[in-house]
């Protein structure tokens, strides 16, 4: 018998779409207080000064509210978090996680809007966030430790430049992208058989102080014969790979580091027009999250991006439902 991929097994399966569908309001809600309150079973527990006792106050239009008998807080199940003064029922949000997480090169905006029924920029907006619960995990990892293996690599995104339809005016595209600006580096280090962490740089040289915070000491580090990692010598015991001739060589391999690069192209693929500047950090992070949690089956991985979501506090990257202003690169992390 053939081996069977993961994803291909019943086991990967353990939440379908349309169970999703099916779903009441309030079975979505169930599934919602669980995972928001696991201690108490989804018995809701006052954010404001943790008391037990809190009265079912419902609103008139049936949107779900609580109110804490100690200290009089009034609260629903997003409250406080990242989905905060949702607009839609929780069924939809609980829907677009799973799309999500089912999409396993990553889901883009415009077919989630279709799949939703929702306006492209509410879409795009959902995404985001399920892409910044994702990011609030990966940005607490580190690698390594003594005698294990981790590789760094990085990978250039952004700056594309169009071929233009007549020979005379065809530039040196590589170039070109060169002098756009808008061209970044995804450095990325990944243990083996373990987490992988990104970020987002001008150049290789500028994220040593990353890789060095990342890093555990102790460590076998993995990397290519750039100039650029030469510095991490005197830090890390360091194998150095040619990528010109082979992938590995006396057991020095950046294949770790190569198949996080490999889901950042297929995702580039799908939304080249949105993955680079501001937000390159955060599709790189979810990539980094799917990689992680690729054999999971995909109801635990919806009932971990739901917990995340529900741990976060409302959107650092937005402000309010809508986008009102994107934060600059830097401040992205
Ligand atoms: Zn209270």
């Amino acid at each position: 018998m053939m081996p069977q991929h993961f994803l291909q097994s019943s086991a990967a399966r353990s939440l379908s779409l349309l169970q999703v569908a099916r779903m009441t309001e309030e079975e979505a809600e169930a599934t919602f207080r669980k995972v928001r309150w696991p201690s108490t079973d989804g018995k809701p527990v006052c954010p404001k000064c943790g008391s037990l006792t809190c009265y079912d106050c419902r609103r008139p239009n049936g949107a779900s509210r609580f109110r804490c008998k100690d200290c009089s807080a009034d609260f629903s199940i997003t409250s406080g978090t990242l989905f905060a003064s949702h607009k839609k029922p929780l069924r939809v949000y609980l829907a677009a996680i799973a799309i999500f997480c089912n999409e396993v090169k990553g889901k883009n905006a415009l077919a989630m809007s279709r799949d939703l029924g929702t306006s492209h920029k509410a879409a795009w907006v959902l995404c985001h966030k399920l892409r910044e619960a994702m990011a609030s995990e990966v940005r607490a990892y580190r690698v390594g430790g003594e005698g294990k293996v981790a590789s760094v690599d990085g990978g250039y995104f952004g700056g594309y430049v169009k071929p233009a339809n007549f020979r005379e005016h065809r530039v040196d595209r590589r170039r070109a992208i060169n002098k756009t600006g808008k061209r970044q580096v995804v450095v990325v280090v990944r243990e083996h058989n373990g987490h992988a962490v990104p970020a987002v740089f001008r150049s290789e040289m500028d994220s040593l102080g990353f890789v060095k915070s990342k890093v555990e000491r102790g460590t076998i580090l993995n990397a290519d014969e750039a100039n650029g990692w030469n510095d991490l010598q005197a830090r890390y015991e360091m194998r150095r790979i040619n990528h010109q001739e082979a992938y590995s060589f006396n057991g020095a391999c950046t294949n770790d580091a190569e198949s996080f690069f490999s889901r950042m192209r297929r995702a580039e693929i799908g939304h080249h027009h949105h993955v680079a500047g501001a937000h390159l950090a955060r599709y790189a992070q979810e990539a980094a999250w799917r990689e992680d949690h690729r054999r999971a089956a995909n109801g635990k991985q919806v009932e971990a991006v739901t917990g995340l979501a529900l741990k976060l506090r409302p959107s650092v990257d937005f402000t309010g439902y809508w986008q009102r202003h994107i934060q600059p690169a830097s401040k992205i992390t």
